[in-house]
């Protein structure tokens, strides 16, 4: 089975546990404003970058990396864009990687039929779910889509016999859901969530800038910078004061008050 692949990046430790090949996979329906892959969003674009590869010649690949998963932990990342576009792709590299014995995970904004994340579940070990705005309308306008499929999908977890890890992850981009009231909201919501194993925030970042250039698209956020350490850290205590149970990591480090 063929599918579209944007790049294969090695030795990544900051897609899961240990060590990881990263997979990222073009395309994707949302129209995130601070997207760092804007190559994923456009159909025209995506002719530009990447390349058709096999499940099959994916996983070969993967599998040269297998003694840095040995030593570290790690294993298969598949990434995007917004991997529940191509599900039956996804399936196959999930199901021959668990074959082979290669741990695996996916990141993604599961924003797609449920049937397709139901469908992935028996061949994945962590899950990795973006929350980025709680507000529907104001989701709407940053992304381009409503949340409510996102939220419906992870709420439908609590209904599954799948004992993986679930890992939350919110782009922190001020002026956009680093006030109190979306982080209060996106705690709370998280309560509900089963096999939580910790919340991760990620600093807004502009590492796309050059593609936009490139492909001559605008850039909507030119004004925001980066949050500093204190407004993550402000985030972060608010996440706690709701979820004490919880563990919650700035950029892959654990959050101690
Ligand atoms: S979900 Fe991810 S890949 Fe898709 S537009 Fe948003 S940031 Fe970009």
């Amino acid at each position: 089975m063929m599918g579209k692949v944007l790049r294969i990046e090695k030795t990544s430790i900051y897609d899961g546990e240990g060590m990881r090949t990263v997979v990222f996979l073009l395309g994707c329906p949302l129209q995130c404003k601070w997207c760092s892959t804007p190559e994923s969003q456009n159909s025209a674009c995506q002719n530009l970058y990447g390349k058709e590869m096999s499940a099959e010649e994916i996983v070969d690949e993967v599998s040269k990396d297998e003694i840095f998963f040995f030593h570290s932990n790690g294993g298969l990342t598949l990434s995007g864009g917004e991997i529940l576009q191509q599900p039956d792709f996804c399936m196959e590299i999930l199901k021959e990687c668990r074959y082979r014995g290669i741990s695996t995970a996916i990141e993604t904004s599961f924003y797609g039929k449920y049937d397709y994340i139901q469908s992935l579940l028996p061949f994945l070990d962590e899950l990795y779910l973006d929350i980025k705005v709680m507000d529907r309308k104001k989701h709407k306008s940053y992304t381009g889509v409503y949340n409510d499929l996102i939220l419906d999908n992870i709420l439908k977890l609590q209904k599954e016999s799948w004992h993986g890890n679930i890992h939350i992850r919110i782009p922190c981009i001020p002026t956009v859901n680093m006030d109190e009231e979306n982080i209060k909201d996106t705690a709370l919501f998280c309560k509900d969530i089963p096999g939580l194993v910790d919340i991760e925030l990620l600093p807004y970042h502009r590492l796309g800038l050059e593609t936009y250039r490139k492909l001559n698209l605008e850039y909507a956020l030119k004004d925001i910078k980066a949050p500093d350490a204190e407004e993550l850290k402000t985030v972060a205590a608010l996440l706690r004061k709701i979820l004490p149970q919880t563990t919650i990591k700035i950029k892959g480090e654990l959050y101690h008050p």
